[in-house]
């Protein structure tokens, strides 16, 4: 279950309320961080100033680089996006995944329903397929693809799986630096688990209450809007991370300058 993440300068720069458990809880992690060494700079921002990539060096020598953790709106929130640091400092309250949830019961007028999953679903599965396209499949591959022959062979299943290896092979700094990449396999089976219930079960009692016919039987399905809403979270940071992950596998992108 994830909140949302927001810099310290961010939340004394707005009226964001941070509980003190999570306060002091951020206070002993930094304080663990500085002792290992790590302090993140600003790599890059975005022409606002707002940071879009962070990174620090590690007692190595290597040079690690990740996206800007922090979501605050710093426009929308009248403070300066160049004193935001970047960094997942805390977690701000609300319900999991607020701020994406928040809008689409905002745009909706109600509350997300478990199908929402499958919109999401689809999204992410091309970007999976698109990034396999681009920088994984051979030549031979890319026509068999083109005239559907590999899509009956490479399953979504068997791609999370190429696509894994190949952000371990290309870029085993980010895997290190960051739990979202380490996780990035499993998140996605996780995804598509969750997308691959709803979208072959039904609702009975409510939206969340389903049935799935399975190997003869009909079997209940239980999902919760907690759950969903962990779920579109999740889905939301997969899709921002595949939307990078081009300018990751892009060989000028490192730092260290490796293969440039
Ligand atoms: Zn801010
Ligand atoms: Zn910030």
């Amino acid at each position: 279950m994830s909140y949302q993440y927001f810099c310290e300068a961010c939340v004394r720069a707005s009226p964001l309320v941070v509980d003190k458990t999570t306060l002091n809880r951020m206070g002993r992690q930094r304080v663990k961080d500085e002792k290992a060494g790590i302090r993140y700079r600003v790599v890059s921002r975005f022409d606002d100033g707002k940071p879009l990539d962070i990174g620090y060096t590690r007692p190595d020598g290597v040079s690690v680089r990740t996206p800007a953790g922090c979501v605050c709106s710093c426009a929308d929130n009248n403070h300066e996006p160049l004193v935001c640091t970047g960094t997942r400092d805390h977690i701000v309250g609300g319900r999991p995944g607020s701020g994406v949830l928040d809008k689409l019961a905002d745009q909706l007028g109600a509350e997300p329903i478990p199908e929402m999953i499958l919109g999401y679903g689809a999204q992410v599965e091309a970007m999976v397929y698109a990034v396999l396209f681009e920088f994984d499949l051979t030549e031979a591959e890319r026509q068999s693809w083109r005239s559907g022959q590999l899509r009956t062979t490479l399953n979504i299943h068997k791609a999370i799986v190429r696509l894994n290896k190949l952000v371990k092979r290309e870029r085993p700094d980010l895997v290190d630096a960051e739990p979202s990449w380490s996780a990035l396999q499993a998140n996605l089976r996780l995804l598509a688990g969750y997308r691959n219930n709803m979208a072959h079960s039904w609702p009975v009692e409510s939206f969340f209450q389903r049935v799935k016919w399975q190997e003869g039987i009909v079997t209940n399905i239980l999902t919760s809007p907690k759950e969903l809403a962990t779920m579109i979270d999740l889905a939301t940071q997969l899709i921002s991370q595949l939307d990078f992950l081009p300018r990751y596998l892009g060989r000028q992108d490192r730092l260290d300058g490796r293969g440039a």
